[in-house]
């Protein structure tokens, strides 16, 4: 592959990698990927983090709760020391990107970066959380799915510690890191994501644009649960929720890939996946993105049409049932919600009542496409 050498050899789907990534002005990039524990359809292959060690040395993301060792070993490999890091910057709330952070400061010291949203995400707010049972769950958490149970093993120690830390916030918009690197926030995946742009030469995209995985987008309907937590600062859900930002995001990566139409993409995910390398082209990969949720709008709305307009039947309509075991049930409503939400906005779908929708008869969702150079 352009531009790297395999400095360790992994398993197919990538674990155990560790690769050296150098670009045409010197810059070197350590791709350090770390595992993950979903499996099945859903299966996203490994995290992978990344070392920028520019002027001002950083880290991307820390993989998973409990994987903080074998990041610093991977680091080791690599040959970045962790006092040679002046930070590590958070490209989004979700666990299997920050859940070493906590570990991970605590045995090094690092100070962390991330967007507004997100220091404000993993505090606890007892008296605002929607259950009585998430009382101890970060903000970040409300929404989640999972049971009591898994949450008690799984995620309440992680949370704890997390919720202590000192976060150095990084504002919307595209911001200055360091020389010729900036981050720009591009929410929608989450209401946090950060994009890294290394100058005209890569940008690390976090879970905002993947290969071969199309990222699940929010649904403007979570800000109901957060609002009393971002409202002062961010009182418009469409600034940070929902598919229509989602793909408001992806166009303004798809003009960046316009400018810059070499630019290496270091995506978080699938990166490296059946023992091989999954190069991204801005572009292309957001156009075809774009085109997979029209395609997703016109099933919804032929399903709907059809006189299914419940949320959970046109779930089980759109999706093939391998999709549909455990958690990944809740992921496909979520996509559906999360589309119907788009339509309702666009008048081709009515909702007449909670999440159960009727056809308007229009199917403006195909104009979501030709607006691209908006
Ligand atoms: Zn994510
Ligand atoms: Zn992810």
């Amino acid at each position: 592959m352009k531009y790297a050498s395999i400095i360790e050899h992994g398993d197919k789907k990538g674990n155990g990698m560790v690769v050296r990534f150098r670009l045409p002005s010197g810059l070197e990039i350590f791709g350090l990927p770390t595992e993950n524990f979903y499996s099945g359809d859903w299966d996203l292959g490994p995290t992978w983090n990344y070392a920028v060690m520019a002027d001002t040395p950083f880290l991307v993301d820390t993989g998973r709760y409990g994987q903080s060792r074998q990041l610093l070993q991977t680091m080791d490999t690599a040959g970045v020391r962790p006092s040679d890091l002046e930070f590590v910057l958070i490209s989004h709330s979700h666990e299997d990107h920050d859940g070493g952070l906590a570990e991970l400061v605590g045995m090094t010291s690092l100070k962390v970066k991330a967007h507004a949203i997100y220091d404000l995400l993993i505090r606890q707010y007892p008296d605002m959380a929607p259950a009585d049972y998430k009382r101890h769950f970060p903000a970040k958490c409300w929404h989640c799915f999972m049971p009591e149970s898994f949450y008690a093993v799984h995620c309440l120690e992680y949370h704890r510690i997390l919720q202590h830390l000192d976060v150095e916030t990084v504002g919307s918009g595209i911001n200055s890191l360091c020389t010729d690197i900036a981050t720009s926030h591009l929410p929608g995946h989450s209401p946090d994501s950060l994009a890294v742009i290394l100058g005209d030469e890569a940008i690390i995209v976090g879970d905002i644009l993947l290969p071969q995985i199309s990222p699940w987008p929010t649904r403007l309907e979570m800000y109901d649960e957060i609002s009393g937590v971002v409202g002062p600062m961010f009182p418009d859900p469409k600034e940070i929720l929902g598919l229509d930002r989602y793909l408001q995001s992806l166009k303004q990566l798809r003009r960046l890939g316009t400018t810059h139409p070499d630019m290496l993409v270091l995506p978080a995910h699938r990166f490296y996946y059946d023992g091989q390398w999954n190069m991204v082209d801005l572009t292309r990969r957001v156009d075809e993105l774009l085109e997979h949720h029209v395609q997703r709008c016109a099933d919804i709305v032929d399903i709907v049409s059809r006189g299914h307009g419940e949320a959970e039947e046109i779930v089980r309509r759109h999706f093939k049932p391998s999709l549909l075991k455990g958690p990944g049930k809740h992921m496909a409503i979520n996509e559906i919600l999360s589309h119907c939400e788009l339509l309702v906005g666009l008048g081709d779908l009515v909702e007449t009542g909670s999440h159960r929708y009727e056809a308007s008869g229009t199917r403006l969702f195909e104009s979501l496409i030709p607006s691209l150079e908006e």
